[in-house]
């Protein structure tokens, strides 16, 4: 109910629009009744008495009726509708707002599609329940209350007897709603689940494909849409007994109000005027009550559905800037990790690591898989916040300082390029979209890229595909270090690929890396041989501690850690003749 009553908070600003769709439903309500109670003058006064004057009179009322009925439910369906989608958008908006703030550990817990399926599905759901359930609540209990007082007017006696029927009706309602709001649970995660499928085997669809898991994932995806099926055909289940049953019970009702007002009527007590007025009221609770009926099954999707999103929204935002924040001056002396900790969940990643890196200095960083070199580097730009210890620049603490002024001084490149489908101007400028032509035709030629772009359809302007789909490895490598280049921040965070491109590639990429290091503070997680030895000093990452730091030559003399690992990984770089060239050249351009 606490996710209800936030929804209605949302509804609030749009009072006013509520307030005149309010008045159209009590007019909608009035003229619902107004028609079974006409039905008395009309058939009495008409067609038993005969009385000329009456016909002119009633069909006019009958007309005015009909005419402001029309009116009132027009205003009333657009209005409720406005608001439901307007709180809607407003919802998608927050969520999304939200999501942008979420910190990287939020991420790394809940799968892209769920996500996906959360402000695509279930914000929906929420529609329904908004505009359905005002509507709900108000226009039909005003039209039940019209209804029961056109009953009582013509017939108290029957209606007492239809009274003690209702409850009967209603009975399912309250029995059907909870089983469609467990229904409805299970199946919104059941789509949920397979947005996850969709998502990852779409945009894994090259992996799929290379290990023959087509059919594997087809099993995988049928098993989850047959679970989504069955929910679905459960609730389906529901809702289509719950009318026929209502009406079903309903009609037992009618044949016990037949027998008894017939049996008045030929007695004479009452008119056949009467009669059918009552009974034409009656039959018309039957909407409003069915409609009450399916309004609480849509308010109970709608809660669930709420329930999920403000399980996303009450998750709490990323780590933010302390209050008294500082801007960060640009970087001049050093970076300085001073007994740092950190821990993702309870198992430590990293433990008491210092580190100082000097103004324009190239520091390498290696280890083996899992030793927690991405786990450092993600520390600098505060993707995740140190455990302990404390990451100094200039000997600024970083939590000091507004995210805004750190992450602007940090440039990143990953080895998973990640591009948006969109212009390759809008990719190399995806930071700041302001920046002049000429800036980011020089970025482009400084990462060695200007050349392939003015090969393409229509140069800058062309829109890559996602994740640049249309460009070889090389190429959205160069793209992201232009986009680098561009935001010309002095300290730089690269992580190379492993996955090595061919050698021609290899080596463009290569220059334009050089290009991008030049004069600029940089910490690269290293897999090329070529890196290594250029850098300015080497760090070694075991079990999350720094074990030996140093140049190439001095730390292969130590015949330490960096020694096994120059033998299982880097030794036979040093005779494929690639990481050579790639060196020497690189050499070359130092000089
Ligand atoms: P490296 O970059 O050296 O390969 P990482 O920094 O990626 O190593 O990982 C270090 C350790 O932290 C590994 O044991 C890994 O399992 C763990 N780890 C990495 N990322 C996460 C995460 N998001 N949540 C929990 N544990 C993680």
């Amino acid at each position: 109910m606490n996710s209800y009553r936030r929804l209605l908070e949302l509804v609030k600003p749009y009072w006013y629009r509520l307030a005149i769709a309010m008045v159209c439903m009590v007019g909608v309500a009035l003229c619902t009744a107004a028609l079974p109670y006409l039905v008395q003058p009309v058939l009495d006064d008409i067609f038993i008495q005969k009385k000329a004057e009456m016909l002119k009179f009633l069909s006019v009322a009958v007309f005015l009726v009909f005419s402001v009925k029309a009116l009132t439910e027009w205003g009333q369906t657009y209005l409720m509708s406005y608001v439901g989608q307007r709180v809607v958008a407003q919802l998608r908006q927050q969520l999304y707002d939200h999501l942008q703030g979420l910190p990287l550990s939020f991420f790394d817990r809940m799968p892209t599609g769920l996500l996906m399926s959360r402000v695509t599905n279930d914000v929906n759901l929420i529609q329904g329940a908004v505009s359905n359930a005002i509507t709900g609540l108000l226009k039909d209990p005003l039209t039940l209350i019209g209804l029961l007082a056109v009953m009582f007017t013509r017939d108290w006696q029957l209606s007492l007897i239809a009274m003690v029927v209702l409850p009967f009706a209603f009975f399912p309602v309250v029995k059907f709603g909870r089983m469609l709001r467990r229904i409805s649970t299970k199946s919104q995660e059941s789509m949920g689940d397979i947005s996850v499928i969709l998502h990852e085997t779409i945009s894994g669809s090259r992996i799929v494909k290379a290990f023959g898991m087509e059919e594997y994932e087809k099993e995988r995806f049928n098993r989850e849409n047959i679970r989504y099926f069955r929910y679905l055909i459960k609730s389906v289940m529901v809702r289509a007994l719950s009318s026929p049953l209502m009406e079903f019970l309903g009609g037992i009702a009618i044949v016990f109000v037949i027998l008894y007002g017939g049996y008045r009527v030929i007695q004479g007590v009452s008119t056949p005027g009467e009669f059918f007025s009552f009974l034409g009221a009656l039959l018309l609770l039957y909407e409003p009550i069915k409609r009450l009926s399916r309004i609480n099954n849509v308010v109970q999707e709608g809660i669930a559905a709420a329930t999920r999103i403000y399980d996303i929204l009450d998750t709490p935002p990323a780590i933010q800037d302390k209050p008294d924040a500082i801007q960060l001056p640009p970087m001049k002396r050093e970076l300085e990790l001073s007994n740092v900790q950190f821990r993702y969940d309870n198992e430590p990643v990293l433990k008491d690591i210092n580190l100082k890196v000097s103004a324009g200095e190239v520091v390498a960083i290696v280890g083996v898989s899992g030793a927690g070199k991405s786990t450092l580097v993600d520390l600098i730009p505060r993707f995740y916040e140190v455990s302990g210890g404390a990451i100094f620049i200039d000997g600024i603490d970083i939590r000091d300082a507004t995210m805004g002024s750190l992450r602007g001084q940090i440039g990143i490149v990953t080895q998973q390029t990640i591009l948006f489908n969109d212009t390759v101007r809008n990719n190399i400028a995806y930071g700041d979209i302001n920046k002049s032509d000429e800036e980011i035709i020089a970025a482009a030629k400084a990462a060695n890229a200007y050349g392939f772009i003015m090969k393409l359809d229509q140069g800058f302007n062309t829109i890559i595909g996602e994740q640049g789909a249309r460009l070889s490895g090389g190429e959205r490598q160069r793209l992201c270090i232009a986009r680098a280049l561009l935001k010309n921040a002095p300290i730089l965070i690269l992580d190379e690929a492993t996955s090595s491109l061919d050698s021609e590639a290899e080596m463009e990429v290569q220059r334009a890396l050089e290009n991008l290091m030049a004069g600029r503070t940089t910490l690269v997680i290293a897999h090329r041989l070529s890196t290594i030895k250029n850098a300015d000093r080497i760090v070694v990452i075991s079990n999350g501690r720094i074990v030996e730091q140093g140049h190439h030559d001095e730390l292969m003399e130590c015949n330490g850690d960096y020694c096994r690992l120059y033998d299982m990984q880097f030794a036979q770089l040093d005779n494929n003749s690639t990481a050579k060239t790639v060196s020497d050249l690189s050499d070359q351009v130092r000089k």
